[in-house]
């Protein structure tokens, strides 16, 4: 599942095409993703001019002259590419954006999604922070505001174990399991650890971690496990650098033990015993 790097990808990729461009049309191919799409985008969109491109957690939002968002979530196996207008469409190509960016230059954006968990909505964007995707959401992995005075009052009460409070997207959003398990190791704290008994240098730790292991993933694209692609077509390099993830009874990069999978609410979660004792 795409995680934050691998939406950030995405989303520096498309913003090279997509900001000012305007949108001609819109096309949904399915009424449905993992939600149904609001018939309405199209009438909505058509003839905005492009403003913004951000993202929050792993949701891309894309800020038009319209007034309104657009909200595209990767969900489990979309990927979004930029291809020329006229080119013929494969299976799972959901969603069409077509759109003429300022040299007149016609493109499209695709939202292809072979297992359809993905989504499409929109939302005025003054009102965005109302929407029930976005309204509950945490402060986002890489953004400035994610301090630790506010994260230590928080963790202070969860007692559940720092593994699955990472991945509490109410918390801190876009970290999911790959990077969970990364940030841990970095960070030299044992995930069964109860997230109220983290110590303050433990919490700066995976503060500072956070940025380190999400910064690097972005500038090597991302992570490719199964079937990411980067918009470019390219997979993400940062699967080579894992230190944990997926390197079950492998030896530590950093002691040499050996490295074990745990089950945490039924995901997996590598280890190194020696590593992270604490
Ligand atoms: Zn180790």
């Amino acid at each position: 599942m795409p995680e934050l790097p691998e939406v950030e990808t995405s989303r520096i990729y498309i913003k090279q095409f997509l900001l000012n461009s305007k949108i001609v049309d819109i096309q949904a191919r399915v009424s449905k993703l993992r939600w149904n799409i609001n018939p309405d985008i199209k009438k909505i969109f058509n003839n905005s001019k492009i403003l913004k491109i951000s993202r929050i957690g792993k949701y891309i939002l894309i800020n038009a002259s319209n007034k309104n968002t657009l909200i595209l979530h990767l969900g489990m196996s979309g990927y979004l590419s930029i291809k020329e207008t006229i080119q013929r469409k494969i299976k799972h190509d959901h969603i069409i954006i077509n759109f003429e960016r300022v040299n007149g230059e016609k493109k499209s954006l695709i939202f292809n999604d072979q297992r359809r968990f993905g989504y499409i909505d929109f939302h005025n964007t003054l009102n965005l922070k109302k929407h029930f995707l976005i309204k509950n959401l945490g402060i986002d992995g890489l953004s400035k505001s994610l301090k630790h005075v506010p994260l230590k009052k928080i963790f202070l009460k969860k007692t559940s174990m720092i593994k699955s409070t990472l991945l509490d997207q109410k918390i801190i959003c876009g970290i999911g399991n790959i990077y969970a398990s990364e940030i841990l190791f970095y960070s030299k704290i044992n995930p069964l650890k109860k997230a109220n008994h983290l110590s303050n240098d433990e919490i700066n730790s995976l503060l500072l971690n956070i940025k380190i292991v999400f910064s690097k993933a972005v500038l090597n694209g991302g992570t490719t496990i199964k079937d990411y692609k980067q918009p470019n077509g390219k997979v993400g390099y940062f699967a080579q650098k894992l230190k944990v993830y997926g390197r079950e009874k492998l030896k530590c990069y950093d002691c040499n033990n050996i490295i074990f999978k745990l089950n945490i609410n039924k995901r997996s979660t590598y280890i190194c015993p020696e590593c992270q004792k604490n």
